[in-house]
């Protein structure tokens, strides 16, 4: 038991079962109790790793990906580059140092941070004490301004709905109660109108997850992109499409029941590209196809970072840079599981390595 077991159990005994959006949300962002409210997650202590905290080369790369393509717009001075969900600020920390020797481009940028939980926000003005940071609670804050944004395992965070095909409807997972302990269960079945394009492609039986937060963060992003230029990279595990069930728990690196231990695990699931697609284009900005991250890495000279890194290593330190790039790039690995897409406001103008 946690301190939010107790709490969600009186709330479904007054309320009634709630789906799983509300769980995950309470899970992971209640004020005193949720998971990112109350600790660092990420690193070998912690429950999860992340690509920043992999290796410097992520950042690295993306930095570089970032700044020759605000090259490519015309280096517009102001600019805002941002990040959503920035963690321990790793990857921003690595974007910043590999761009200072970029001409102007320190001098142009205004750096704003998304992110929800103070741990964490701590944890950022600690790694980025060496510039001006400004924190954000939500992207609809962001400058109208032209806007460089990354995203690395931000969108599989947000609360996700989970439905089950059951003939002509969809039978929505819900945590409610059995035996007073909290359980997943399935709502009576309803027509979903949301998911009708989903109709062809399931049959009796399938899951499809949504993610209702996804799409207005996007439509933002897109929205400033579109009008006054810029890009943004998303990168995360998942598909173009939601199929099956892919809502997950880890605690200290292992897979552990969801609700077994609210607040206590990281509880994520796969991110449908599609969806955050859509949103971008609706929006006015132009999409790129999804991309593997071991390619997007591949295409913008990872191997060649990697080897100008392994010079300088020797013993262990160049063992665990091998293993952290393989890690990163490998299909065994992060390599396939985890895909990019970037937007930007004309298919001509999107960041290197991505097509269109
Ligand atoms: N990008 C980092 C951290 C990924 S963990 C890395 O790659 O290492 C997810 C991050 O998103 C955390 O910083 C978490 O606090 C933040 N986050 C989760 N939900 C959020 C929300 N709704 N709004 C803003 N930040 C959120």
């Amino acid at each position: 038991m946690t301190p939010l077991t107790d709490l969600l159990i009186r709330r479904i005994r007054q309320t009634g079962p709630m789906s799983l959006a509300e769980f995950m949300s309470d899970c992971l962002l209640h004020p005193e109790h949720g998971y990112y409210t109350t600790r660092d997650p990420l690193g070998a202590g912690g429950d999860f790793t992340t690509a920043p905290e992999i290796s410097q080369m992520f950042g690295e790369i993306i930095g570089l990906c970032l700044a020759q393509n605000w090259l490519d717009q015309g280096a517009p001075s102001p600019f805002v580059l941002a990040e959503i969900g920035p963690g321990r600020g790793t990857l921003m920390a690595d974007i910043l140092r590999v761009t200072k020797t970029v001409p102007g481009l320190h001098a142009a940028l205004q750096v704003h941070l998304i992110e929800a939980s103070p741990t964490l926000k701590a944890a950022q003005a600690k790694a980025l004490a060496a510039y001006q940071v400004t924190w954000l609670e939500s992207v609809m804050g962001l400058p109208e301004a032209p806007l460089w944004l990354v995203a690395n395992e931000f969108f599989d965070a947000l609360p996700i709905r989970q439905f089950t095909r059951d003939g002509a409807g969809w039978r929505e997972a819900q945590v409610g109660l059995a035996d007073g302990t909290l359980t997943l269960g399935l709502s009576a079945a309803a027509p979903m109108p949301k998911l009708a394009p989903r109709m062809s492609d399931t049959k009796d039986g399938d899951i499809v997850e949504t993610c209702p937060a996804a799409a207005p963060i996007v439509t933002e992003i897109a929205t400033r992109i579109a009008q006054y230029g810029g890009a943004a990279v998303f990168v995360d595990y998942g598909d173009w499409r939601s199929l099956g069930d892919t809502f997950q728990a880890l605690e200290a690196h292992q897979m552990v029941d969801p609700l077994a231990r609210p607040g206590s695990a990281d509880l994520t699931a796969h991110v449908a590209f599609e969806a955050l697609a859509h949103a971008a284009q609706n929006a006015g900005a132009v999409v790129s196809q999804m991309i593997p991250q071991g390619m997007l890495l591949g295409r913008l000279g990872i191997s060649a970072r990697a080897e100008a890194l392994a010079t300088k290593l020797s013993g262990d330190a160049l063992k665990s840079h091998i293993a952290a790039f393989d890690r990163l790039t490998s299909p065994a690995e992060m390599g396939t599981l985890f895909k990019a897409l970037a937007l930007a406001p004309t298919a001509k103008l999107l960041p290197p390595g991505f097509d269109a």
